[in-house]
């Protein structure tokens, strides 16, 4: 009987901001990041739990403390037991009052439980021999029940309404199954639009992401509005009228500026106006969502928990849901959403610009098609193509296409050379920093 010896953390970091992939109007140098963690047992033969939560650099500081303070709620459990009832494991890392104090639910302290959950997954689907969202779209819809945390939901879903969707779509499971091993789940890229690209790039990129097969592209907005004006016009002429634009703001305006500014681009047909304001502004959204319609507004990728999920949908503020794997708390959490999603009949289209959001969400989605939705219409993930490299089991996104994973696991897993050299900021990556080099503590120099 195996038992979890230790929750080990990294602090990986990539140096994006070099290149300004990843920039956009609220994050102009990120360094793509993950708070890593690995949960080790005492099985020598058997395999490891990884998991992470994405920051964008120096959130690492801070992430990883709070990854290393739920080590108690871990360390001595048996393996069996939690993979056994992932359910109660998620809840009894949500429950301890102290930690639980800093949120509730939210912020730094969720996001760390989140990656703790996602490891457990990991390590539950590898013993499992299977991919996560075959793991879950293979259990029972009272198995998928039980994962969930209903506390706060039940004015909108109750868990009498989630088993009902669930046993909904439980004919064609099968075919279902059969149909995203073979031709996998749509996608749409971002890779094109990063706010610090120049016009030309932005155009070659884009003109290139049709040619890949994709059928919607989305760009960063949000610095200023003629120029804004003019990139939408530059990516609208190279994709032509038939490809879908999406517009991302992140966070940029207030609620009669975000109205304003969309009005200026709606002539460009978006698809979808992407975190116009705050993301905990619900009736903000809700706002410009009117005074703007037809266009369509999306959020979600800053959403702190299920409630916030839940009164977005109530106020009717989104058309669509944008779900992140690394933000909220893990597999669990986010099958809440989906489900709520499903209930109010509101597509998800996850997020995933980020170090291995592609490769965690991607088995979300495909658990919303088989076992939740039964569709893929009007979805896509995210899909951006950089630092794919450093996973053992990458994504494949193959004609605009996520293929199904196949290899057990939740595709968290890092290469052991690349979670070396860009451990920060000892790694060689950052040794051939000379302003990394003048951060690192005493004791290393
Ligand atoms: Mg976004």
């Amino acid at each position: 009987m195996a038992h979890l010896t230790a929750l080990d953390t990294l602090d990986v970091r990539f140096p994006t901001s070099r290149e300004l992939d990843g920039s956009d109007a609220m994050n102009p140098d990120p360094d793509y990041s993950a708070a890593y963690v690995i949960l080790r047992t005492d099985d020598p033969a058997g395999p490891q739990g990884h998991g992470f939560a994405f920051t964008i650099g120096r959130g690492n500081d801070v992430q990883r403390v709070a990854i290393e303070s739920l080590a108690h709620l871990v360390v001595g459990r048996s393996v069996a037991e939690i993979a056994g009832n992932l359910g109660g494991f998620a809840r009894s890392l949500t429950a301890d009052s102290q930690l639980r104090w800093l949120g509730p639910e939210k912020g730094v302290m969720h996001m760390a439980v989140g990656a703790v959950i996602n490891a457990a997954w990991d390590l539950a689907a590898k013993l499992a021999g299977k991919p996560v969202w075959q793991l879950v779209a293979e259990m029972s819809p009272e198995e998928i029940a039980d994962l969930i945390d209903f506390r706060y939901l039940t004015d909108a879903l109750t868990p009498g309404e989630a088993l009902a969707i669930l046993r909904r779509a439980e004919p064609g499971r099968q075919e279902r199954i059969a149909r995203l091993l073979d031709t996998g789940y749509p996608a749409y890229t971002t890779s094109p639009g990063w706010l610090g690209y120049s016009d030309e790039k932005l155009a070659r990129l884009a003109r290139q992401a049709v040619a890949d097969g994709f059928g919607t592209i989305k760009i960063k907005v949000g610095r200023d509005v003629d120029e804004d004006v003019r990139r939408v016009k530059v990516a609208r002429e190279a994709i032509g009228p038939d490809i879908g634009l999406a517009v991302d703001a992140n966070q940029r305006w207030d609620v009669d500026v975000a109205v304003d500014w969309i009005s200026r681009l709606a002539s460009a047909n978006p698809a979808w106006i992407e975190e116009p304001t705050s993301p905990d502004d619900i009736l903000g959204h809700a706002a410009i969502r009117r005074r703007v319609a037809p266009v369509r507004i999306s959020t979600g990728e800053h959403g702190q928990n299920r409630i916030l999920f839940k009164q977005l949908l109530q106020a009717g503020a989104v058309d669509l849901v944008q779900i992140d794997a690394a933000r909220v708390a893990g597999v669990n959490e986010n099958l809440a959403i989906l489900l709520l999603a499903a209930k109010f009949g509101v597509p998800v289209v996850p997020h995933a610009g980020g170090v291995g959001l592609c490769e965690l969400v991607q088995h979300l989605a495909m658990i919303d098609y088989v076992a939740i939705t039964g569709t893929t219409e009007d979805r896509a993930i995210e899909f951006v193509d950089h630092l794919h490299e450093h996973f053992r089991h990458p994504v494949r996104v193959v004609g605009g296409r996520y293929l199904a994973p196949r290899e057990p696991g939740f595709s968290a897993e890092m290469l052991p050379a690349s979670l070396r050299d860009y451990t920060y900021p000892s790694g060689a990556a950052w040794q051939a920093d000379p302003q990394a080099r003048s951060f690192q503590p005493q004791e290393n120099s």
